[in-house]
């Protein structure tokens, strides 16, 4: 593996204790039966979950029909066999660029490394739904020590207006496991009216963030299309929101649809992105939902009736104008 790939594979939000038993796993460093028979210790070289392979990496953490099972139930739903190995699976994993699939994998390979040793020495049963949970459990132990560090960002809650003579266009990803997400996009002016919205469907990716991120770069060409050329986008994705003002040019594939923003930027006068928590975003949230019926859909001053609703809300909760 080369450097770029563990300056990142040691960046992610996982915890230090699945990083490290991940890391061990693709160095080859576990003492896994195979490995421990051809050293003449005196072990069944077969996996320990079905005992009809050898126990190595490529098997027990990707091609086991156990773990096959686990990695297609998990948010991230791979197929273990489309990887002709375990290291080109982390390969493509943190070449996607999206900490939250890559640190889900990296808590999944712990989880399953510990379902193998309870497996091994206290003859426990594997299944599926434990060890999912017990990968859901160590984010969530990363999730409540990042809140715990975390300085309290006060991000707005609600919709806000544009200045004058910019369109805000808010837009939204709705993101199915397994499935085609769904893209939504609203421009409202500096009265809060809309410009503009639009959906868009379908649309397949691996995971929510890079749905996000594609739904940028469709928001910026529809706003090139309907000649607006001073917009604030806005988004309620916060990693989306990140990856754009660090401005650090990766080679992942999120880094690589970012940059196709970047490039866009030239075709206006003004262009920045902003953040908004979902109870700020969900008209944009609306149409992205209900993508599958509007596919392709394009209003001009106004919006499907499923997402009227949440237009009037936030205009009824604006602050009034003047203050
Ligand atoms: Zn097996």
């Amino acid at each position: 593996m080369e450097p770029r790939f563990w300056k990142d594979f040691w960046a992610t939000r996982a915890l230090p204790r699945c990083k490290e038993t991940c890391w061990r796993a693709i160095s080859g460093y576990l003492p896994l039966n195979e490995r421990l028979f051809h050293r003449r210790v005196d072990v069944d070289p077969g996996c320990n979950f079905c005992a009809s392979a050898m126990e190595h990496e490529d098997h027990l953490f990707l091609l086991c029909p156990t773990t096959k099972r686990v990695w297609l139930a998990s948010q991230i739903g791979v197929r273990g066999d489309s990887f002709s190995s375990f290291r080109e699976f982390w390969r493509v994993v943190i070449q996607l660029g999206d900490d939250e699939v890559a640190a889900m994998a990296q808590s999944i390979v712990y989880a399953l490394w510990e379902a193998r040793n309870h497996k091994c020495f206290q003859q426990r049963e594997v299944i599926t739904d434990v060890v999912l949970g017990r990968a859901r459990a160590l984010m969530e132990e990363v999730q409540v020590r990042d809140q715990a560090s975390a300085p309290a960002v006060a991000f707005p809650a609600r919709w806000r207006r544009p200045g004058p003579g910019i369109i805000k266009c808010n837009f939204d990803a709705s993101f199915l496991v397994d499935g085609p997400a769904g893209m939504g996009m609203v421009a409202r002016n500096s009265e809060g009216e809309v410009m503009a919205a639009a959906c868009s469907y379908p649309l397949s990716t691996i995971s929510p963030l890079l749905a996000e991120a594609l739904s940028m770069r469709w928001t910026m060409q529809l706003a090139i299309d309907l000649g607006f050329r001073r917009i604030l986008l806005e988004t309620d994705c916060l990693q989306l929101f990140k990856a754009w003002k660090a401005k650090e040019a990766g080679r992942s594939y999120l880094s690589s649809i970012i940059s196709d923003c970047r490039l866009l930027v030239s075709a206006f006068d003004y262009v920045n992105l902003s953040f908004v928590r979902r109870t700020g975003n969900t008209v944009a949230d609306s149409l992205a939902r209900n993508a599958a019926t509007y596919a392709g859909f394009v209003w001009v001053e106004e919006v499907p009736d499923a997402a009227l609703p949440f237009v009037i809300s936030d205009v009824t909760l604006l602050e009034p104008i003047g203050i």
